[in-house]
């Protein structure tokens, strides 16, 4: 039984004060949360963040991390610079960094690599735009998207790795993607990982991401190969991110 695993990307949002009032108001009401939280941060909160979520078993993620382990990459941050921080997972691939700043496959694919390495969880996040889903295309697109970083990862490392399905369509659009659609391309992906190692195929947790809300939630989370979410704008009131997280049933 794979436990349930809710991400908050906060994406370019937030200030010291924002953060604090955010985090303490899903530290108050996470006792209850069956499942796991945890927030992906801007980096340069990541020490305030960490402070503030010590002892309270939410945990801290990145949002990015350099493909390079060290050296002359101005702006990057390393996978060893997030785990100095406590972080336990990071976000690689997000659609606005393939689209904003030009990642490609083979970049992505070295992110996670890094992240391994450095003992953090890469969130992988794969997903087709509304051309490609209209065009019939989305099994091929995620398909390739996929087999690019697992391509060049061992098996037992495939262990390590949380996948994100996220349609480039819904994210921040406020469609969502039906529970029955999303199922379709999460049993997809889980048999793309049994490829590579029928273990991961059953461990790894693949998450939806794409105008998640409390609305629609629960209905996403009754798929047997949803298992869990990365969320977004709602990640952004401590209120909403809680209600995704309970409504689990
Ligand atoms: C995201 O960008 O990862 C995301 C899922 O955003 P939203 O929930 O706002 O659609």
């Amino acid at each position: 039984m794979r436990q349930k695993l809710f991400v908050g990307n906060w994406k370019m949002n937030g200030s010291l004060v924002a953060n604090g009032v955010l985090l303490r108001g899903i530290k108050e009401g996470a006792a209850d949360v069956t499942g796991e939280l945890a927030v992906c941060v801007p980096a340069p909160y990541l020490y305030q963040c960490s402070e503030i979520l010590i002892q309270s078993g939410i945990a801290l993620g990145a949002q990015d991390v350099s493909s390079h382990a060290i050296g002359a990459y101005t702006g990057q941050v390393s996978a060893r610079m997030l785990q100095d921080f406590g972080c336990k997972y990071v976000i690689v691939g997000h659609s606005e960094r393939r689209e904003y700043h030009g990642e490609t496959d083979e970049e992505i694919a070295n992110k996670a690599q890094r992240a391994l390495a450095a003992r953090l969880t890469p969130i992988v996040c794969v997903g087709e735009t509304l051309a490609q889903k209209e065009a019939g295309r989305t099994r091929e697109v995620i398909s390739m998207q996929m087999r690019a970083f697992l391509n060049v990862l061992e098996p037992e490392e495939t262990l390590g790795l949380v996948i994100a399905y996220e349609p480039i369509w819904a994210i921040g659009t406020g469609k969502t993607a039906t529970p029955e659609m999303a199922q379709e391309v999460h049993a997809l992906l889980r048999e793309l990982l049994v490829e590579k190692s029928p273990t991961a195929g059953g461990q790894v947790k693949i998450l939806y991401g794409g105008s998640m809300r409390p609305e629609n939630a629960r209905e996403l989370l009754q798929m047997p190969d949803i298992d869990g979410g990365l969320i977004g704008g709602a990640a952004l009131k401590a209120t909403d991110f809680l209600a995704i997280a309970k409504a689990v049933i």
